[in-house]
């Protein structure tokens, strides 16, 4: 069997101790395979989902050439014969009218047009429509219309069949996370059922013997246990479905029966806290026993401590069902900051879908900040953007990484490349909004 631990140390820059935060996001990306099963679903019920297979257009959209505009539809080529010595402006009788769903039945003769309104079909023999503001009719029933034909371009104001959609075309592809104009788009097409992977399934526990869930009073020493919220907020976004496993003491035994249930009946499974190498730390120990760890630590702040593996549901690596683990750090900030960077984009493989890359967009930092090249930070921020459209930051004002109203205060993170050191006023820095993030 190929582990995680042999092909981690084939990656480029491969120190389990310290890998940097894109050797990390490569070795994930690897191990995260979609999942196999399939279903069929009710349109309105793949919103979200992810489609399993391309979508072919079954037929073209519009199904028929039709008017974009309310106005007359007329034969461009056939103007010429129309403009008598020269004149610009012609005049054409019209012939009948059509509307949205009732068609005109004849057949358009040179010198003559039809009365068309939005999206009715063009008459057959027309090819353009001049909008009705363009046109001196003398009463709404008068037999004829006077234009300047110089200002109307052949084919103008004529929507053509297939021009939205064209029939034998991929309209959605495979891997699309179904979104509101999807679901139209699909109905466009006569679409009512599609094939959607099925959701992924993420069993989520917090370690901690600090830990107190609510309702429970918070003695000495011992804190309520927010990461299980923020976790479930996150995954509820990326649409999985959740398994959420509690709060497990700093007990080998009870954590080992908990990933052992996780990776039974999970795809994968997240924990937080737990991974440093405290005296309660029992996470890296029983992972290798029955898991296979790729690393244990990232050059990254927040998130040092964050183990990425495999673990199975058996008595030992390779027996059982396995799982994708990720364990977290237990620092609030940390748990956001590292399923942001690390987690989301696994899981949305896993999902079958293509994610696409988080937008990163420039902004000049109002502050110096201190940064030691050899890691990435993710620094909450607050960004602004000015007059003139440019973005401005600054750092929030606590970035410890167990502050969470940090997390609330800010709406971005100021990303500082692995390479990068201290930062001036006034330099460029590179942020991810929140916005569509979180
Ligand atoms: P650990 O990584 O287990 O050493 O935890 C690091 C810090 O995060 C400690 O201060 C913990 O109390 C805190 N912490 C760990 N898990 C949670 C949690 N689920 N909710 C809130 N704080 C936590
Ligand atoms: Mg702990």
């Amino acid at each position: 069997m190929t582990t995680l631990n042999d092909f981690s140390r084939c990656v480029a820059q491969y120190d389990p101790h310290a890998l940097p935060v894109p050797a990390a996001q490569a070795i994930v990306r690897q191990w995260a395979t979609p999942v196999a099963a399939i279903e069929r679903v009710a349109l309105r019920d793949a919103l979200e989902r992810v489609l399993a297979a391309d979508i072919v257009s079954p037929i073209d959209v519009p199904a028929h050439d039709n008017s974009a505009m309310d106005g007359y539809a007329f034969n461009h080529a056939a103007l010429a014969g129309a403009m008598r010595g020269g004149a610009s402006r012609v005049e054409l009788t019209v012939a009948g009218k059509a509307l949205a769903g009732h068609p005109f039945a004849g057949r358009v003769a040179a010198k003559q047009c039809v009365r068309v309104m939005t999206g009715a079909c063009m008459p057959a023999g027309c090819d353009t429509v001049v909008p009705q503001e363009r046109v001196e009719r003398d009463s709404a029933d008068s037999p004829s219309i006077r234009f300047a034909a110089s200002a109307i371009a052949a084919g103008a104001n004529c929507r053509r069949a297939g021009e939205d959609l064209a029939r034998g075309h991929v309209a959605l592809h495979a891997g699309r996370i179904v979104r509101a104009s999807d679901l139209g788009l699909l109905a466009s097409l006569g679409i009512g059922e599609v094939s959607v992977r099925r959701r992924l399934r993420v069993a989520f526990l917090s370690t901690g013997d600090e830990l107190r869930s609510l309702g429970e009073p918070l003695d000495a020493g011992s804190v309520y246990d927010s990461n299980r919220y923020t976790l479930f907020a996150m995954l509820r976004r990326l649409n999985v479905d959740m398994l959420d496993l509690g709060v497990v003491r700093d007990e080998p035994a009870a954590l080992e029966a908990a990933l052992r249930s996780g990776a039974a009946n999970a795809d994968v499974v997240l924990t937080s806290g737990g991974v440093s190498v405290g005296e309660a730390d029992f996470t890296k120990q029983l992972l290798q026993t029955f898991g296979d760890v790729a690393f244990w630590s990232l050059a990254m702040r927040p998130g040092r401590p964050l183990a990425f593996g495999r673990l199975w549901s058996g008595a030992q690596a390779g027996l059982g069902k396995p799982a994708l683990f990720f364990g977290l750090p237990g620092n609030p900030v940390a748990v956001m900051v590292t399923f942001y960077q690390i987690v989301r984009e696994a899981l949305l493989l896993m999902a079958g879908a293509t994610p696409q890359p988080l937008p990163v967009i420039h902004a000049t930092s109002r502050v110096a900040m201190g940064k030691r090249a050899g890691r990435t930070e993710f620094q909450r921020g607050i960004a602004e953007q000015d007059a003139h459209g440019h973005w401005h930051v600054r750092p929030t004002g606590s970035q410890s990484s167990g502050v969470l109203s940090s997390m609330s205060e800010a709406n971005c993170f100021i990303v500082l490349g692995h390479d990068e050191g201290d930062i001036d006023v006034g330099e460029r820095v590179s942020i991810m909004l929140f916005d569509g993030l979180i």
